[in-house]
């Protein structure tokens, strides 16, 4: 017997008849004597659908009414869920995360779980009775209700599975696991059996969206063992583990384990600036009193002149408030002239293996060069190599680096 936290997203929560389908899984686990804990999202599009209504009735909504009005998608999809349980005999009861509680910062609309009351829900699963537990939501302090952020129902399964100290906790969605890089790029991508939740965080905060990249920090944090599996078909989804748990065996055959890439970046420029200590630090602390993340950077010398270029990329929904606080700043930076390049993606090739190989970053420098993909910054981790590149060259470098470090599937998946 297990305890067993499952989670279902929106589209598998779309509708009736994927409802009973859900049910008819958690049903399944049950008769095999395990413990659970469901937690659902709203049904597909429900979320888009409430946050519109807000944004109608006031372009200035209190975000914590907004936070009442998105938080019912679950509440309903969570009720529906009891039901359909209880007529197929499965004992079973919605726990609202007010209930429970599940508390939360103020953080309205973007609110961090800080802690679950475990006893309360280790009781009700106790008595074989299967919680089903709204996801997304939870309460504040003040008593009021406040959700995580989008996507964060899977950041509550996580944390509902620490709480439980779970034995798993199955993430069922409408993909069938992690691949090592997007398939609508690369039909032989292969399904990943495996993966550390140091690679899979570096991998979903570049742009490989299967998880909220904040309930992967939370379950390597809490050590929960995740899965990602399909709730459509019957197989196993990949696994996402501690880097002890794979062999290294496994783990060394494989050098890279994905390739990621995002488009949401903007590259910015600033010319001559001054070659003296303090010069860079005039650009980026202003930048970070702004908030905004500054990802990679690159200074290059000009012999010529004994200055420098400073080129650095930041989210592009920040470029307009970049731009803007450097424009303020430029007297005490002293750049000549500043410009920027939303046309830019940054590609990366993720694994825990190269900590113990060198030649990686070679390996895609020479490959994006036999396309004559020029690099424009670069950046490297222990277990990441990232460059930024013209975006129109995305799917060409994803695929041929695929190719390079032996990633293709054997046979044709197209
Ligand atoms: N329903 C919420 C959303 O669409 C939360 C979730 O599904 O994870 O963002
Ligand atoms: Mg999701």
């Amino acid at each position: 017997m297990a305890r067993i936290v499952m989670k279902f997203g929106g589209t598998s929560m779309g509708g009736i008849d994927r409802i009973r389908a859900v049910a008819e899984r958690v049903k399944g686990e049950v008769d095999k004597g395990n413990d659970v804990a469901v937690i659902v999202s709203a049904m597909a599009g429900e979320t888009d659908r409430l946050v519109q209504f807000c944004r109608e009735a006031s372009s200035l909504y209190d975000p914590r009414e907004y936070d009442v009005v998105v938080a019912s998608g679950e509440q309903v999809s969570s009720g529906l869920l009891a039901i359909m349980l209880q007529s197929m005999g499965v004992k079973a009861r919605s726990w609202m995360g007010w209930q429970l509680p599940i508390r939360t910062s103020e953080a309205h609309a973007s609110a961090r779980i800080d802690d679950i009351d475990a006893d309360i829900l280790a009781k009700a699963i106790e008595g074989g009775q299967v919680a089903v537990i709204p996801g997304f939501q939870g309460m504040t302090e003040e008593g009021r209700v406040a959700t995580l952020g989008r996507g964060g129902s899977d950041t509550s399964a996580v944390a509902i599975a620490a709480a439980m100290k779970a034995d798993r906790c199955d993430i069922y969605t409408d993909v069938d696991g992690v691949y090592t890089t997007d398939p609508r790029i690369v039909p032989r991508a292969r399904k990943l059996a495996k993966v550390t939740y140091e690679e899979m965080l570096e991998l979903a905060s570049v742009g490989a969206k299967v998880l909220q990249t904040r309930s992967v920090g939370l379950a390597m944090k809490c050590k929960v063992p995740l899965q990602v599996l399909s709730s459509f078909e019957d197989k196993p989804g990949t696994m996402i583990v501690d880097e002890q748990d794979i062999e290294d065996s496994e783990m060394e055959k494989q050098l890279i384990t994905g390739i990621a890439y995002a488009k949401n970046e903007a590259k910015v420029t600033l010319t001559s600036v001054a070659d003296k200590p303090g010069s860079v630090a005039a650009i980026f602390t202003p930048l970070a009193e702004a908030n905004v993340n500054v990802d990679m950077i690159v200074q290059n010398f000009a012999r010529e002149t004994g200055n420098t270029d400073v080129t650095f990329t930041v989210p592009s929904d920040d470029l307009a408030k970049s731009l803007d606080v450097l424009a303020k700043a430029k007297d005490e930076i002293g750049y000549r002239e500043i410009s920027h390049d939303t046309n830019v993606c940054k590609v990366s090739v993720v694994g825990v293996g190269m900590r113990s190989h060198a030649g990686v970053a070679a390996t895609m420098f020479q490959t994006l060069a036999d396309r004559g993909i020029n690099i424009m910054a670069i950046t490297t981790s222990e277990i990441k190599v990232s460059v930024l590149i013209e975006e129109d060259y995305t799917e060409l470098a994803v695929r041929v680096l695929h190719t390079a470090y032996g990633l293709d599937a054997e046979d044709d998946a197209a």
